[in-house]
């Protein structure tokens, strides 16, 4: 431990943010909890050659619950890569983003921990509040000898040393590369009467942490001098003999003394690092200014929602980019797709607060990719990419919008996953939409990319999926960069292979959303601890795909600008804070301005669905077919033979002059005066409800719409709308906003008179839904 405890620690900052403490306890809301603040001081002293870290923390904790606490509880994540029988590798099968884990271990270990000069040591022990697996070493516990009183304020020193796990998920070294995350001893969150909120590190769950500030100093090895990124921003870098000791501050310096409108200074909940010899750095800017011009509307529509500009306006960003330098290439890609993240974001649910984001671009197989830190986050890229297939695009929005879901929004990531991954991923479809379009990916083959994306994979899964489609299997001519191919002839018949069927529509991000949305849509409700769902997939549909779709769904509810309006007010409310499901519903309707907690009951605490359908009877008044009596003694006579015998009579005076064979005047003509006489049918299938709208189009090119409320289907599964008139219906379209993602058929949602060319288009769509449903029955059987 080099230099670390001889050295003095930077004072200024730390006088400053006692200052801001109480700035900080800022943000009303119904329900009146003020988070803990938890400040970080911490040393760390890297030997690359047997990958050992040593640590020295100082914590600072300030206690705003109304209960005292006697324990500390801390979570040593690495622990859960130390061994197979841990709650991570139990739950993950023994495997990290599908690598069977034989070595590589890392763990930590806290040597002291300080209270003044009391040493605690002594009181540790490990808990396991989730399973009781007494093998499981993430969560440690420590006896305090005098309560920490509400209001009062408590420093600990700690050291630790830690083994620096082979990075096979988002964390670890890999050569030279390292990524340090979650790596020091860590405070769970005190929430008072509740205890502490501390849970185990599971498969499938992220993290969660007060807000605060880090001030960290990195001794490394002299060649990762000016290589190193982190939370926050890098203040100074000092070589010290063939070491180089990297200072850090997160959020920087300038960033805590800048006051939000609510007098809130921006603070940070975590703090990762990474450092590599090979990074290309460079900056690429966000400004309001250039991008504001760039999307009218959307500005337009946020002035209105929000009441002004002065509401709008985001600050400048730096966006740092630590690129690895066969990808330098790529470092614009990456910088427009973070400052499209910042500005859509921004706009939607308020500035982002910090001078600087840090994009990180992972070492090739390093598994770090595609996560998310307080003002850093890694992307993830592929050697040969053009800009249609939208990669890095779509995982740099997605890592750089939590910022925003996460980041800012500090909602428990063991317990409500849904409420940053969810919103997460409403938000960044969003995005993707209206920057890049609504062909949002591609799909490769031997390396070969196309528009669309599978609509299932095969039973079974990746392997057998990659194998069957030869995915993986590389043509000796695609060694270079290829733009995605249109349609031909040979693309059609190799498309057309069962196992290669593709849907270009489904590229839509949206519309994508939704697919992995009827993959499982029922089998858990949102609102479930993350490791409480019933398995990784349905966390991954509940917590992503369920959410945005639930959410997107809303707006047809609420309408848009309500509904931007609920998600800003939430989102201000609870920025810096701690969230859970009650506090969102509560703070999305006051913002709003409408009741809905009927619906987030019903869609986030239910597992109802709903599919709506509709059809129409159409005809003349007057028409008539079959046989029909004139009286009740009379004979049954043809309706085509009454008209015959009728029409003379009815209509002018027979022609006697006319020879015997002239046409007589038909009946269709006689009925063209006739009004039109409509039936429209629509059924609710599921027990969900939501207040619908049916349109009606006419003839004449008029439009009339028809609302079938909630309170109404109670009372039946069915809607009958009779309408007569000149008029004829041509066509009736059910949610003809198309808001309701969470139709689980939207195929059977409108009706037309006329067919048109799009019909086999349309039933092509449902022979393809009823593969995949098919496909998927049979994944369910274990293939
Ligand atoms: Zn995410």
């Amino acid at each position: 431990m080099r230099g670390m405890l001889a050295r003095p620690w930077r004072g200024a900052g730390w006088l400053v943010l006692s200052v801001l403490a109480g700035v900080a306890r800022a943000g009303g809301g119904p329900r009146e909890v003020t988070p803990n603040r938890v400040d970080y001081r911490i040393e760390a002293t890297v030997d690359t050659t047997l990958m050992r870290l040593a640590g020295h923390e100082y914590i600072r904790f300030e206690n705003h619950t109304d209960a005292p606490t006697s324990e500390l509880r801390l979570h040593l994540y690495w622990n859960a890569f130390a061994n197979n029988r841990s709650t991570h590798l139990i739950g993950s099968n023994g495997e990290l983003r599908g690598v069977d884990i034989e070595d590589g271990w890392g763990w930590q270990r806290v040597t002291s921990l300080k209270s003044g000069d009391t040493e605690l040591a002594s009181t540790f022990t490990y808990e396991h509040p989730d399973d009781g697996n007494a093998d499981d070493r993430t969560v440690l516990r420590v006896a305090l000898p005098v309560p920490i009183e509400p209001g009062a304020t408590a420093q600990f020193e700690v050291t630790w040393e830690a083994q620096i796990p082979r990075c096979r998920r988002r964390c670890g070294y890999q050569g030279n590369f390292l990524f340090i995350s979650q790596w020091f001893p860590k405070l769970g969150v005190f929430e008072g009467s509740r205890g502490w909120n501390c849970h185990q590190f599971h498969s499938n769950t992220e993290f969660f942490s007060d807000y605060g500030t880090y001030d960290v100093s990195i001794d490394l090895p002299g060649k990762y001098r000016g290589k190193v990124g982190s939370s926050g921003v890098v203040d100074n870098v000092e070589p010290h003999g063939d070491r180089v000791i990297t200072h850090c501050s997160a959020p920087a310096l300038d960033d805590r003394m800048r006051l939000d409108a609510s007098g809130r200074a921006p603070l940070v909940h975590d703090f990762a690092w990474t450092a590599d010899p090979d990074y290309q750095v460079r900056h690429f800017p966000f400004s309001f200014d250039a991008w504001k011009d760039k999307f009218e509307t959307e500005i337009t529509t946020s002035v209105r929602a929000f009441g002004g500009e002065k509401n709008i306006r985001l600050r400048n960003v730096d966006v740092q980019l630590l690129m690895q330098p066969e990808h330098a290439d790529q470092w614009e890609r990456h910088g427009k797709a973070a400052c499209a993240a910042l500005f859509f974001y921004g706009l939607w649910f308020g500035e982002y607060p910090y001078s600087q984001v840090t994009c990180v671009d992972p070492q090739w197989g390093s598994a770090a990719g595609g996560m998310e830190y307080p003002t850093l986050f890694t992307a993830g890229t592929s050697l040969w990419t053009t800009p249609e297939m939208h990669s890095p695009e779509f995982v740099t929005v997605h890592e750089c919008g939590h910022q925003f879901w996460y980041g800012l929004v500090g909602n428990n990531e063991f317990e409500a996953s849904w409420l940053d991954e969810g919103f997460n991923s409403y938000t960044d479809a969003e995005v993707m939409s209206r920057r890049f379009g609504l062909r949002s990916s591609t799909t490769d083959y031997s390396h070969v990319p196309f528009f669309g994306v599978a609509p299932v994979s095969a039973p079974g899964g990746g392997v057998l999926d990659n194998f069957l489609s030869a995915r993986n299997i590389p043509l000796p001519w695609t060694s270079f960069a290829l733009t995605p191919v249109r349609n031909s002839g040979f693309v059609n018949l190799w498309r057309d292979q069962p196992q290669l069927a593709f849907v270009e529509e489904f590229s839509d991000a949206r519309s994508q959303q939704r697919g992995g949305y009827l993959g499982d849509p029922d089998r858990d409700q949102i609102d479930t601890p993350a490791f409480r769902y019933v398995d990784s997939r349905s966390y991954g549909v509940n917590s992503y795909r369920r959410t945005a779709v639930v959410l997107r769904s809303l707006v047809g509810v609420v309408g848009y600008e309500p509904f931007l309006r609920g998600m800003r007010h939430y989102s201000e409310q609870w920025r810096f804070r701690h969230p859970y499901a009650q506090d969102f519903f509560d703070s999305f309707c006051e913002g709003a301005g409408v009741d809905v907690h009927w619906y987030f009951e019903d869609l986030f605490r239910g597992t109802g669905t709903v599919d709506w359908s509709i059809d129409v009877q159409q005809q003349r008044e007057s028409e008539r077919k079959g046989v029909f009596q004139a009286g009740p003694a009379d004979e049954f006579v043809a309706l085509d033979q009454k008209k015959k015998e009728e029409t003379p009579a009815k209509s002018e005076p027979a022609d006697e002059h006319a020879p015997a064979d002239a046409p007589k005047p038909s009946a269709a003509k006689h009925d063209e005066d006739s009004p039109w006489k409509a039936r429209v049918l629509v059924v609710r299938h599921g027990d969900l409800r939501l207040p619908l709208t049916i349109e009606l189009r006419y003839d004449d090119k008029s439009t009339e719409r028809r609302t079938w409320s909630r309170e109404d289907q109670a009372a039946t599964h069915w809607l009958s709308i009779e309408v007569s008139g000149k008029k004829k219906l041509v066509a009736v379209v059910i949610d003809p906003e198309r808001t309701y993602f969470i139709d689980t058929d939207m195929s059977n949602n409108s009706w037309f008179d006329a067919t048109d060319r799009v019909a086999p288009w349309r039933w092509t769509e449902r022979i393809f839904e009823r593969y995949v449903h098919v496909l998927h029955w049979q994944a369910g059987l274990g293939g």
